[in-house]
């Protein structure tokens, strides 16, 4: 299965990468909603948060530990952020390979939308 996030992370299609290692790459969104977002996406495919399995558990990780990282890095770890991953279509999850946004740069008010 391939993906747009799997083929930024070959470097098949452009993205401004910001971090990657051996598993996971963090690129800029291309449609940010705030200063700072960035998508942080395992180097594998996992679909979505449903189809995490045991054997995920350090990718997952992974992708909290370097969201804390690039927090630090783009100044915003003391003001603060959001951690979003989206699943499936009430989550309103529009690409299927699983990933992480960090949000931030300016308050970003309520978390959810009440009125819907
Ligand atoms: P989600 O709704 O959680 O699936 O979010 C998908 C995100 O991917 C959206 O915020 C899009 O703006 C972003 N996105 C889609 N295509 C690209 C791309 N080629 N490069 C960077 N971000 C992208």
């Amino acid at each position: 299965m391939t993906t747009i996030f799997a083929k930024i992370i070959r470097g098949e299609i452009p993205a401004n990468i910001v971090y990657q290692d051996d598993l996971v790459t963090a690129f800029r969104d291309i449609n940010p909603g705030a200063p700072t977002h960035i998508l942080i996406v395992p180097n594998k495919v996992i679909p979505t948060a449903n189809d995490l399995t045991e054997a995920d558990e350090a990718v997952a990780g992974r992708m909290m530990r370097v969201a804390a990282i690039l927090a630090e890095r783009e100044g915003i770890a003391a003001s603060g952020y959001r951690l979003i991953i989206n699943c499936n279509k009430h989550g309103g999850q529009e690409v299927y390979h699983l990933h992480m946004h960090l949000v931030g740069g300016r308050p970003l008010g309520p978390m959810l939308n009440r009125a819907a």
